[in-house]
C-alpha cells in the first residue's frame, strides 16, 4: 500500500515483518548434510540471500544463493559449493569459494549421449 492505495507488487518483491518492501529472490532447495554445531540433519527450507547464482540447465536460469537454519539449534548455514556438488551440480566458476555459476550434471550426460550418437562431434575421431 502506497499513499493509502493498493498497488500491484512485483513478483520478486515482498514485505518484511515491519512493513518494508524488500527484494525476494529464488534459491534452490539445497541443504547442508549436517549442522556444523549439533550434527542435526534437519533444516528449515532455504531462504534466498542477496548473492546471485546462475544455473545452467537447458538454458540459463538466475537464482540467489540461499541459507537455512538448523531446526535443532537455530544456527544458519549458507549454501556452499560442496552442498551443490553433492546434489548433482558442478561449478563453472574458476574460484571455488565465490562460485557464481553451476551446471546441472544432466547437461554433461546430454553431451556424452550426443557424442555417442553423432560421432563427427567427438574429439577422439
Ligand atoms: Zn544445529
Amino acid at each position: 500500500m502506497v499513499n493509502n492505495r493498493l498497488v500491484p507488487m512485483h513478483p520478486l518483491k515482498g514485505i518484511d515483518a515491519i512493513g518494508n518492501v524488500m527484494r525476494r529472490g529464488l534459491c534452490l532447495d539445497v541443504r547442508p548434510l549436517s549442522c556444523m554445531s549439533c550434527q542435526s540433519e534437519d533444516f528449515e527450507r532455504p531462504e534466498a540471500t542477496t548473492e546471485s547464482l546462475t544455473l545452467i540447465m537447458y538454458g540459463r536460469h538466475d537464482f540467489n544463493k540461499g541459507r537455512c537454519a538448523c531446526k535443532n539449534c537455530g544456527i544458519e548455514h549458507k549454501q556452499g559449493l560442496a552442498d551443490f556438488v553433492r546434489t548433482g551440480f558442478w561449478p563453472a566458476s574458476p574460484d571455488g569459494e565465490k562460485f557464481e555459476t553451476i551446471i546441472d550434471q544432466r547437461v554433461f550426460e546430454h553431451f556424452a549421449a550426443l557424442k555417442d550418437r553423432a560421432l563427427h562431434i567427438s574429439t577422439k575421431v
